[in-house]
């Protein structure tokens, strides 16, 4: 689980999609990237997942 994450972050840092939300398009934050570097969603998607 977590390492297809590492691999999906990998993939969007080839594509020059990192460091954006795939959810909403907008930038995750360099605070967020800095405490979960693979996550694909913003720290408001991410939220609202839960
Ligand atoms: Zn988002």
């Amino acid at each position: 689980m977590q390492i297809s994450a590492i691999d999906a972050a990998i993939d969007r840092l080839n594509g020059g999609t990192y460091g954006q939300c795939a959810k909403c398009h907008h930038p995750i934050g360099n605070e967020r990237l800095a405490a979960v570097p693979y996550t694909p969603f913003c720290i408001d998607c991410a939220k609202s997942f839960r």
